[in-house]
C-alpha cells in the first residue's frame, strides 16, 4: 500500500510538471501551439482515442504529421516511449505512422505479413508494452489483405511462403469465401493468440495496463474500424 501511494505521489508529481512545463511553452511567445502536445498518453483509453483522433485527421486530409522533424528525433533519440504497439500486416499500403498521423517514438510497430502473432512477434510486443510502457497494443488487418486471401484459397507457393498459412488458417472459415470476414477472423484470432500465449500481455491486460482491440484498415477509404469483442 505504501508503494502504491508513494508511486500514485510521484505520477501526480510527474503530471503536475507536465503541465507547468506546457502552460511556459505556450506563454513563450505569439506562435500557436503545436496541435499534438508531446506528452505521451498515460492511459488506454487516452492511447486508443489518440490514434483514432489521428486516423481520422488521416481521413479527413487534416493531417498534422506531428513528431515528424529531425528535431523531434533528436529528442527521442536517448529513449523511446511509444504510447500504442501495433501487430500489422507488411503490406506496402499499411504505414502504421501515416494511417494514424504520427511521428518517431510514438508507434511500436511490428509488422509481418497477415498479421500473425508468431513467437518472434509476442516477444516484441512483450518489449514494446511491458518495457516500453505502450498503453494500447493494436492487431491491425487490411481489406485485400494477400496472406489472408491465400491462406484462405489454399494457393500454392513457392518457398517458405506456406509458413503464413499455418498461422493464419486454424483462424478462419474456409467454407467462408468472403475476404473481408476472413480478415476480421484473422485480427481476432491473431488477438486471442496474444492475449492466450503471452502472460507478460494478458497481465498487463489484467492490471488495466494493456488495453488490446482488434482493427481492420480499409485501403480505399483509409478508415480503420475497430472491432467488437
Ligand atoms: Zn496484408
Amino acid at each position: 500500500m505504501h508503494d502504491e501511494l508513494t508511486h500514485s505521489r510521484r505520477s501526480f508529481l510527474r503530471g503536475a510538471a507536465a503541465v507547468g512545463v506546457g502552460a511556459l511553452a505556450g506563454s513563450v511567445g505569439p506562435w500557436p501551439e503545436p496541435a499534438l502536445a508531446d506528452t505521451p498518453p498515460t492511459t488506454p483509453a487516452d492511447a486508443l482515442q489518440r490514434l483514432l483522433d489521428g486516423n481520422r485527421r488521416f481521413i479527413e486530409g487534416k493531417i498534422t504529421a506531428p513528431n515528424r522533424n529531425l528535431e523531434h528525433l533528436k529528442q527521442v533519440a536517448p529513449k523511446q516511449t511509444p504510447f500504442a504497439a501495433f501487430l500489422s500486416c507488411a503490406d506496402s499500403r499499411v504505414p502504421v505512422e501515416i494511417i494514424f498521423d504520427q511521428g518517431f517514438g510514438d508507434l511500436f510497430v511490428t509488422r509481418v505479413a497477415g498479421n500473425v502473432a508468431s513467437a518472434e512477434e509476442i516477444a516484441s510486443l512483450e518489449f514494446g508494452t511491458l518495457v516500453l510502457g505502450a498503453r494500447v497494443l493494436m492487431v491491425l488487418g487490411h481489406t485485400n489483405c494477400g496472406a489472408v486471401k491465400a491462406a484462405l484459397d489454399g494457393t500454392e507457393v513457392p518457398g517458405q511462403i506456406s509458413t503464413l498459412y499455418r498461422l493464419i488458417t486454424p483462424g478462419i472459415d474456409r467454407q467462408n469465401r468472403d475476404l473481408d470476414a476472413a480478415v476480421a477472423a484473422n485480427v481476432r484470432a491473431q488477438a486471442k493468440v496474444l492475449r492466450d500465449g503471452s502472460t507478460v500481455l494478458s497481465n498487463l491486460i489484467r492490471d488495466g495496463k494493456l488495453k488490446l482491440v482488434g482493427g481492420v484498415y480499409d485501403l480505399n477509404s483509409g478508415n480503420v474500424t475497430l472491432l467488437e469483442g
